[in-house]
């Protein structure tokens, strides 16, 4: 690991004033414009690589904590460990421990982010299953970086204000802050971010009977990250409507429904219906006397598969009633009534 207070030739509690200045007055002195040493360039890059860390809070904080970590262990073999050997028992259980919390608070690998994808089915795709074709926009590594294992994303460029001097007119040149150059990024396609978009296609099933709130992960295909050593994003997708399906079944509710018209003489004497499913089940149905308009037949273990439960669907009885009555139909009728009036 480098020691960004040492090439910035500052103490790790300086303030971040005596960074910038000292960061200053390095740049200047080893700028590749201004100094011809041979290793000059190399020197420029290590202290801009120190100052990019050192003058960020939020990386200074994570470069510190490290390399207290790393100190601590040089500390305890080489030193205080071989000194005190009759303390080795002690040592050793708190080294122990520590490594143990170390390997336990390992930060995990970077990982690119995930892509969410909204999805329109239908009940015929829940029936049945479905394979589908998804595209989509993805981050991948930028192929037009330079080789990036020194993370160097911005190169200096000669300040075009003050041609490199870093003054104008006795002041500090404000387009560089007197530093006598301008960081530019090192890729111009993807601007240093080190991702480029592309885009992508992917096949994949969606299973028969698929819990509808339950987001389908296709593992590893979402952003990259741009660093080397990292993870791929996941690709979720949701389901955000399940449409009707040919054969009439529709969602209400959470449900799935199908409308089936019964006469108004099945609904009061009973019947038996046959239901084709969208998967191809034909089923029995059974329709009780005495059943009213709009009532929902409970048909067990055909709706949605919700937590690994299949739940009931239903027909809705549309009931029809007879639009032309012959005179022996209303003779019969009239009968009817007259018993039910008498009742
Ligand atoms: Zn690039
Ligand atoms: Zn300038």
């Amino acid at each position: 690991m480098k020691d960004f207070y040492d090439i910035l030739k500052v103490s790790p509690d300086s303030s971040l004033e005596d960074i910038k200045k000292s960061y200053r007055n390095l740049s200047k002195k080893y700028h590749p414009d201004i100094n011809k040493e041979p290793n000059a360039e190399e020197i420029f890059k290590e202290i801009n690589e120190a100052y990019d860390t050192l003058s960020d809070v939020e990386k200074k904080s994570i470069y510190d904590n490290r390399r207290h970590t790393k100190n601590i262990r040089f500390d305890f073999t080489d030193g205080f460990f071989r000194k005190n050997k009759n303390m080795y028992d002690d040592m050793f259980g708190s080294w122990y421990k520590h490594n143990q919390y170390t390997e336990f608070r390992r930060k995990p690998k970077p990982k690119g982010e995930n892509i969410k994808v909204q999805l329109e089915l239908s009940l015929d795709d829940y029936y049945r299953g479905k394979k589908l074709r998804l595209q989509y926009k993805r981050n991948i590594k930028c192929k037009h970086c330079k080789d990036d294992s020194k993370n160097y994303d911005f190169v200096p460029k000669k300040c075009d204000v003050c041609v490199g001097s870093g003054f104008l007119n006795h002041n500090n040149c404000y387009i560089c802050n007197g530093v006598g150059y301008v960081k530019i990024p090192s890729c111009t396609y993807c601007k240093s971010t080190r991702l480029e978009t592309v885009t992508e296609t992917v096949d994949f099933n969606i299973k028969q009977y698929f819990d509808p709130y339950k987001k389908i992960v296709l593992k590893g295909i979402g952003h990259e990250h741009k660093d080397k050593d990292s993870e791929n994003g996941d690709v979720y997708i949701e389901i955000i409507n399940i449409s009707p399906s040919e054969l009439g079944f529709y969602v209400d509710g959470g449900s799935i429904f199908k409308a089936a018209d019964v006469t108004l003489v099945d609904c009061l004497l009973g019947t038996t219906l046959n239901v084709i499913f969208p998967d191809g089940e034909e089923r029995e149905i059974e329709i009780k006397a005495g059943t009213r308009h709009l009532e929902n037949i409970t048909i067990e273990g055909t709706g949605f598969n919700i937590d690994g439960r299949r739940y009931a669907s239903f027909l809705k009885i549309n009931q029809m009633y007879p639009l032309d009555i012959n005179d022996s139909q209303k003779e019969l009728l009239l009968k009817f009534k007259e018993i039910e009036d008498s009742k």
